[in-house]
């Protein structure tokens, strides 16, 4: 999450990155880009290392994994340092949003896989029953390509690396070149725990780097990123007929009803439009607000706005820099863009050019409307979009007016309504009176529809198509032959329709 310049190339020939804090514009180190030759002598390493840790009982990987956690808890400080230092994002924002999420994914996912991944006998139904048994097995796909953003650097890489590796799979993960040492230390800290070298490797590099891991013959790639990447990692997916999860972006509105508690959805309105300075995929990027309550709510979340102050990690602060230079160009457009339509400012609505870092003022912006870019395109910044609704139909008619389907919210006491809200709303996932938070909930299979994503990242299925699900199907009976097989004879005939007959009125449900 830093700034990065193209440097000299080293004398290895490779492509050099130096970065910069965007909080106070110091450098915080380099990377070398690892090339598709690289690439292709870690993906050597990791076929060799998977089958011994495929064959580890998941019991096994799952206390290695789980002691990752004392890792992670020993090493805090020092991880909280590169976290702030990349990314100029609050301590507490590093601690909360990856440190405390990285511990419960860990600790989630680790006493889970052995019972999600254990064979299983499933019963059959019918007329199966008597004559067949079925196991199903899930087996390790192989070596899963990991490529991560930088807004959540640690979180976001650890995340999938840990499913996959629960699965038996060797990964070689690629964190963004943003935020590169943030992201490494996700395989840091597996590594450290007792996860075999090769098993887990650490790919540095840019989109060069990226496409090379896509393209160099993993068995599955887990990409979260920009749609425009999204599609070219699908693409090559698709030539190659790899599965891929991909977790991409989103612009996810807030509808507050006319019954919502207004001061929790106002104070949920900008935290959940500011945290991480705004660069969270399921920040609330849009605000509806029933016309009856939305004076009330607007004066509500502006005090609330005004508070806020920003600053470097070293700062008291609530809000930090802005992680990407390229990212608050798009913030300034946006809002320069909105404010020549016709939208106010009532908070901020500019960047705060005192300083040295990259820090766009906390902003509430009133008189929105979908003819505006900050209503349609990710801002990925701390603005607090208001948009006034006649009525809830309009909400949702809104809302859903978007390329976008990653996450949403409703704010309503009417907790009944808010389901059939969000039953409406053309979303992966929706929140009630919270937002912004359900990615951190592992059981929810969470992911994106629309141009939000495919595939789901959470929940037992993500972590089960990390994995091959093997039926195997055993016949319970050792007769010479089955009835239904050669020779064909007129009996043969008559036995099948036989079978028919299980299907009329009477038994069709028994057999069910
Ligand atoms: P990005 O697409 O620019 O980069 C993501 C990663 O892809 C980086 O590691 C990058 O180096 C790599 N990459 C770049 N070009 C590539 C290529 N051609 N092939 C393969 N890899 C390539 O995205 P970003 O700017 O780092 O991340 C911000 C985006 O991520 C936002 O849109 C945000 O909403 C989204 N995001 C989504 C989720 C989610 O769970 N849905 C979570 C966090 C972020």
């Amino acid at each position: 999450m830093a700034i990065v310049e193209e440097l000299a190339r080293g004398a290895d020939g490779r492509r050099r990155l130096g970065l910069k804090s965007p909080a106070t514009l110091e450098p915080v180190g380099e990377i070398s880009v690892a090339t598709a030759a690289d690439v292709q002598a870690a993906l050597a390493r990791a076929r060799a290392a998977q089958p011994g840790w495929g064959a580890t009982p998941v019991a096994e990987r799952a206390r290695i994994v789980r002691s990752g956690l004392d890792v992670l808890l020993r090493r805090k400080p020092e991880l909280v340092e590169v976290l702030v230092r990349e990314s100029g994002k609050t301590r507490i924002e590093a601690v909360a949003m990856e440190l405390v999420a990285c511990c419960d994914f860990l600790n989630y996912w680790s006493a889970r896989a052995p019972d999600d991944l254990a064979d299983e006998w499933r019963k059959l139904h019918g007329y199966m029953r008597p004559l067949k048994k079925l196991l199903v097995t899930y087996r390790p796909l192989g070596v899963v390509g990991i490529i991560t953003p930088w807004n959540g650097p640690l979180a976001l890489s650890l995340n999938p690396t840990v499913q996959a590796l629960l699965a038996g799979n060797a990964v070689l993960l690629k964190p963004s070149e943003i935020s590169p040492r943030s992201g490494a230390a996700a395989a840091e800290i597996l590594l450290e725990a007792g996860v075999p070298k090769d098993v887990l490797q650490v790919l540095d590099g840019d989109g060069e780097t990226g496409a090379a891991l896509v393209d160099v013959g993993v068995d599955k790639v887990s990409f979260t990123g920009s749609v425009s990447t999204g599609r070219k990692v699908a693409a090559s997916c698709a030539r190659q007929l790899i599965p891929c999860t991909l977790e991409l972006g989103g612009k996810d509105a807030m509808i507050v009803c006319a019954d919502a508690d207004l001061d929790r959805a106002a104070q949920a309105a900008v935290f959940a439009s500011v945290l991480n300075t705004g660069q969270i995929c399921m920040s609330v990027e849009r605000i509806y607000v029933v016309e009856s309550v939305a004076d009330a709510f607007i004066a509500k979340a502006a005090e609330a706005a005004k508070k806020l102050r920003w600053g470097t990690p070293d700062e008291p602060a609530d809000v930090g820099s802005v992680f990407w230079d390229k990212q608050l160009e798009i913030i300034e457009r946006q809002v320069d863009a909105a404010k020549k339509a016709g939208a106010k400012a009532l908070v901020g609505g500019e960047r705060d050019t005192t300083r040295k870092g990259l820090f766009f003022k906390p902003t509430l912006l009133v008189d929105v409307n979908h003819d505006m870019t900050v209503m349609r395109e990710e801002t990925f910044g701390p603005v607090i979009a208001v948009q006034r609704v006649k009525d809830e139909e309009e909400a949702i008619r809104m809302a859903n007016d978007s390329p976008y389907g990653l996450s949403g919210s409703v704010f309503t006491k009417d907790v009944q309504k808010g389901i059939s809200i969000a039953k409406r709303m053309a979303t992966g996932s929706v929140t009630i009176n919270d937002a912004a938070v359900i990615y951190g909930v592992p059981e929810a299979p969470f992911g994106g529809l629309k141009e939000s994503g495919v595939g789901r990242v959470n929940g037992v299925d993500a972590l089960r198509d990390y994995s091959h699900a093997q039926p195997i199907l055993i016949h319970r009976w050792n007769t010479k032959r089955e009835r239904a097989w050669y020779p064909f004879t007129p009996a043969t005939l008559k036995e099948i329709e036989g079978a028919l007959k299980l299907f009329g009125p009477r038994i069709r449900n028994w057999i069910a």
